[in-house]
């Protein structure tokens, strides 16, 4: 084989793994970041619950200090008992006794509603804590692997770079310009294939002298559609005797 073309293919497996490995830790603070928002929403479902038990138990304490109030109110009109004058005097305080009465009734039934719903929501608490929880530390040990993936590849990658520059300064200066003209128009993918006599960076067909010539391996071939670099790839049918 051309030993240029040889540089090629070595210099695009080199360039593909590097890619790869960029775009590997490229991704990871955003799976960090899209791990830490599943953490916050589950902890701004907790808080919100908190602050409506908190509320619940706010209005539970009012209502137990108006009760308190109510009954105080109740006593100290039936005290006026002792010193009213006249009948309608005492069917008045009666009537005002009976309607605080009635008052602490409808008190004391909320009082009642609002324990029920509180012990539902302290219930409901629970299981909310736990998988907040659960989400934390999960995430925590998912953020610590995920540290340690962008160190491990970066250290690959320090490792490449140089391999990089080398097989670079291998190639003919042509060539090299050649190959990063493509690198930046497609995709990083130059040095390709041909499969079945189709270029396997556009699918589309080479001529059958081509063919014959990438197969040959000798010269540089151009895939005249894509102006890739074509190199023939031995498959397993080839490599069986006849
Ligand atoms: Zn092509």
């Amino acid at each position: 084989m051309n030993p240029q073309l040889k540089n090629l293919i070595e210099l695009q497996a080199i360039d593909s793994q590097i890619s790869e490995l960029e775009h590997g830790k490229a991704a990871i603070p955003k799976q960090i970041e899209s791990g830490k928002a599943g953490v916050k929403e589950q902890k701004n479902q907790l808080m919100e619950a908190e602050s409506s038990l908190a509320q619940l138990q706010k209005e539970r304490k009012g209502l137990e200090v108006d009760v308190i109030a109510e009954n105080d109110h109740a006593a100290k009109t039936k005290v006026k008992l002792s010193s009213v004058k006249t009948n309608k005097e005492y069917s008045a305080i009666l009537v005002e006794v009976d309607a605080v009465k009635q008052k602490i009734l409808v008190l004391e039934d909320r009082e009642l509603e609002l324990m029920e719903i509180l012990e539902e929501k302290e219930k409901e608490l629970i299981p909310l804590k736990a998988s907040c929880k659960e989400e934390e530390e999960s995430f925590n040990v998912y953020k610590l692997k995920k540290e340690a993936e962008a160190e491990r590849t970066e250290k690959e990658l320090e490792v490449i770079r140089p391999r990089r520059s080398q097989a670079a300064n291998n190639l003919e200066v042509k060539l090299l310009e050649h190959y990063t003209k493509i690198f930046k128009a497609r995709d990083g993918v130059v040095v390709v294939p041909i499969q079945e006599n189709i270029c396997q960076g556009c699918l589309q067909q080479i001529l059958p002298q081509q063919v014959i010539d990438v197969k040959c391996g000798e010269i540089i071939i151009y895939c005249e559609q894509c102006a890739r670099i074509l190199y023939w790839k031995e498959t397993k049918e080839d490599a069986v005797p006849k």
